[in-house]
């Protein structure tokens, strides 16, 4: 069913406005989701930007494929993308095909093209043929954006499972290597790769030990990976969320008992929405930041980074 806008004193993400009060400061009860977490489930709702964000045809004619795209971030990220012009693939869990149905809902509802892609990451064989059915569902593609990930919070390292130790690995940042190389036969100069890392990368929580460790992985693979496309005209960067009410934090990524102060240390003094990371995207995937190479451009709440 579709939805209706009907809060007319609602704003977009241009308009003037106080950004500690643009949204609230959450405080999320430490009830737990099973991984990996349900984007309609979430309590309080977040906000992925379909009424909250204008595109101004930023990314018109562009094909992107956008991992983890069901929910969260990546979802902000290709309904953004669609509203500036993209047409848009996501990859997401089997499990997760009712949060990746809303998502082309509104991708389709802009007027752009969705592509449904289920799958799992950490499957070799997975990464190396999504980028051709995307291909294939948009009729090319200039913009990869690796954002899945799975994080889950441990007290101690013993509690580390193997399974959960390589899962991670393989989900946060073997993917990323898997996912480029097949996706460089399609880019052409232009093109963007954009890679999801963290604040943690920077400040590891003790309760985060492997994900963390991926994430620093992620933005020294952003900083080489970068300085080998750029002579062919890929620009390569990342992103660097601070806290994020999303599905990934209530479905392991938390102690639950977090929960409830969950974003409020940071300056800006709340947890962000997952619109608010969007504009970033945009800006490395547009042509306008053309000079822009292995930068991590951190949306953080104002936490200070190296
Ligand atoms: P999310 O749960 O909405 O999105 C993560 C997605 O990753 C899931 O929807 C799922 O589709 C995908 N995924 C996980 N394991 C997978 C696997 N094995 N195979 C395929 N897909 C898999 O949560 P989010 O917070 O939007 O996460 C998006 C990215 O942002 C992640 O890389 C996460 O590490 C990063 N991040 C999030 C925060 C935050 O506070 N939420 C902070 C920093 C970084
Ligand atoms: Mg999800």
């Amino acid at each position: 069913m579709a939805s209706q806008d009907t809060d007319t004193t609602r704003t977009d993400q241009l308009t003037f406005q106080d950004p500690v009060e643009r949204y609230p400061s959450i405080s999320p009860p430490e009830d737990q989701q099973p991984e990996p977490g349900s984007q309609q489930d979430l309590t309080p709702a977040a906000d992925l930007g379909e009424f909250s964000y204008r595109g101004t045809g930023r990314l018109t004619g562009r094909k992107a494929l956008v991992t983890g795209g069901d929910s969260g971030i990546g979802a902000a990220v290709a309904i953004a993308f669609a509203r500036e012009g993209a047409d848009v693939a996501i990859t997401y869990l089997p499990a997760e095909e009712e949060d990746a149905r809303e998502v082309e809902r509104i991708i389709t509802e802009t007027g752009r093209k969705a592509a449904l892609l289920p799958g799992d990451l950490t499957d070799a064989e997975f990464c190396a043929e999504v980028v051709d059915r995307a291909v294939s569902a948009l009729g090319g593609l200039d913009i990869l954006v690796n954002n899945a990930g799975k994080q889950i919070a441990t007290e101690s390292i013993e509690e580390i499972t193997d399974e959960q130790l390589e899962s991670t690995y393989q989900a946060n940042i073997l993917a990323m290597f898997r996912l480029v190389k097949a996706s460089l036969k399609h880019l052409q100069p232009g093109s963007a790769i954009i890679n999801t890392t963290s604040v943690q990368a920077y400040q590891p929580s003790p309760t985060l030990l492997d994900y963390a460790s991926t994430k620093a992985a992620i933005n020294n693979f952003t900083k080489g990976l970068a300085q080998q496309l750029a002579p062919q005209g890929i620009r390569v960067n990342a992103v660097a969320p601070g806290p994020i009410w999303t599905p990934l934090q209530p479905s392991g990524g938390q102690m639950p008992e977090q929960l409830p102060e969950f974003g409020q240390s940071v300056p800006l003094g709340r947890a962000g929405q997952p619109t608010e990371l969007a504009p970033a995207y945009v800006f490395l995937a547009s042509p306008e930041s053309s000079y822009v190479l292995g930068e991590t451009l951190n949306v953080n709440g104002g936490s200070p980074t190296p």
